[in-house]
């Protein structure tokens, strides 16, 4: 049973999915959400390690026999897209198209599942303005002198439940137009921003505009998936104010609890330090690839750190995290014969390990771990080691089942069964004759445990 740490109660809890048994199945549905990039850059690699985390998460779920239907939206519409397509003088589709294009390139070099739904903000304003009128209606919102409609969040009692914020902080009343802010600045945010010259606008019952950032997650989740979630998942820096607000909106407009379960992943740092602007040390997916670092090696990095832990990136930690994945793809290249034949029940053990260290809170370090220990058992057939390592690989997403083992020429092979029954008849003399042959041929030969490794 997956246990997952839940923000909004500080504590580790089982997980139960809502029964939305479908009539005549057996398998439960998990309902996750996802807050989805803002396509007006590059995504960096921060961005990558929570969107190679919420995998995780979700090939988790299907090891333990749930469907997953899980909805990431798309930002394509905010401050910083409309920005940088003024500086352009283009509409902001020219800035949105292709990022959202890269976007989707670095997931798939990531090996990170699709989800069922990718959702741009723009296709779903229809959605923001019925809410908005909900919660208008309710009492919730009301218009400022700017025109712009904003959450009264005096209104909403239970304001601040998830980031913990101490209700006499607040300064309702006081409004904040801009979608990101810090704590210090918990006043009544802005679910519709009146139209200003030069910005896209949609129609409205309160005039041209467009929506703010929060209220997209909210239309589009309750849209997919209903009034109550499972999962929320997202990045710590989401916390506050997205998520907060994004309880606030939802449950004020349904009277119903949004999001059962909040996981959030920790912040990357590069050697040590936040990334900024001021230190050059924003990375992407390129930055990486011109070092030398390949996008699985990254991979390989996040699932060495748990993935509520500070994840410190360096260029040797990189460097290190592709060795061990090469040493990986070098195992599987080199198939050997050995007699070892494990016990069903032995084997069994391994899995059973595996899947219990990802139901703990999503412990990838542990499975790591437990992964080179199949690759080291010398208890184990070269052929059970294969099939575990690419069964627990369904959810580490490596890409293992794409390695192709080396092919020998039938020469070398002969050579390698003739030296092995030489050995066996322990005629040690003659099998290292048989030996110098192999090497005289180019190719270099090694007794392991698990029987002789040529490459
Ligand atoms: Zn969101």
């Amino acid at each position: 049973m997956l246990t997952l740490y839940n923000s909004l109660s500080h504590k580790k809890e089982k997980f139960k999915p809502l029964a939305h048994r479908r009539s005549g199945q057996k398998v439960k549905t998990v309902r996750i959400y996802t807050c989805g990039p803002t396509v007006y850059d590059y995504a960096h690699i921060g961005n990558l390690r929570t969107y190679v985390f919420e995998d995780l998460l979700r090939r988790t779920l299907a090891l333990d026999g749930y469907r997953v239907k899980q909805v990431m939206n798309i930002t394509d519409v905010d401050d910083k897209i409309i920005k940088k397509a003024l500086a352009l003088r283009k509409p902001i589709s020219a800035v949105t198209k292709p990022y959202t294009k890269l976007f989707f390139g670095d997931l798939e070099k990531l090996n990170i599942e699709k989800v069922e739904y990718y959702t741009p903000a723009t296709a779903n304003i229809k959605e923001m303005v019925a809410l908005i009128k909900k919660l208008v209606a309710r009492g919730f919102a009301y218009q400022g002198e700017d025109g712009s409609i904003y959450f009264d969040i005096s209104k909403f009692k239970s304001y601040g439940k998830l980031s913990g914020l101490d209700r006499r902080e607040l300064k309702s009343g006081a409004r904040v137009s801009a979608d990101e802010y810090g704590k210090d600045n918990a006043q009544d945010f802005v679910l519709w921003k009146a139209h200003k010259p030069g910005e896209p606008s949609w129609p409205s019952p309160w005039g041209a505009g467009r929506p703010g950032w929060h209220i997209e997650c909210s239309a589009m989740s309750m849209k997919y998936l209903g009034e109550t979630l499972d999962i929320h998942a997202g990045a710590v820096d989401l916390l506050f104010p997205h998520h907060e607000n994004e309880i606030a909106q939802s449950e004020a407009a349904t009277g119903k609890k949004f999001v059962r379960y909040w996981v959030h992943g920790e912040h990357l740092l590069v050697e040590g330090q936040k990334m900024s602007k001021s230190l050059h040390n924003i990375y992407t997916l390129r930055d990486l690839g011109n070092k030398g670092i390949e996008p699985l090696a990254f991979r390989y990095l996040i699932l060495t750190s748990h993935y509520r832990s500070k994840l410190n990136f360096t260029w040797e930690s990189a460097r290190a995290a592709e060795n061990a994945l090469n040493s990986l793809r070098e195992f599987l290249r080199h198939p050997s014969d050995n007699l070892v034949r494990a016990q069903a029940a032995y084997i069994r053990n391994y899995e059973k390990k595996f899947s219990a260290f990802l139901n703990k809170d999503l412990n990838t370090p542990e499975a790591l771990a437990l992964t080179w220990k199949v690759v080291r058992d010398v208890k184990l057939s070269f052929k059970t080691k294969k099939e575990l390592v690419l069964e627990f690989d369904k959810i580490l997403g490596l890409g293992l089942a794409a390695v192709k083992p080396l092919e020998l020429p039938v020469k070398i092979k002969k050579l390698i069964a003739e030296r092995e029954k030489l050995r066996t008849y322990k005629q040690f003399v003659q099998a290292d004759g048989l030996r110098r042959q192999i090497e005289l041929l180019g190719y270099k030969l090694e007794d392991t445990p698990g029987g002789p490794v040529v490459s």
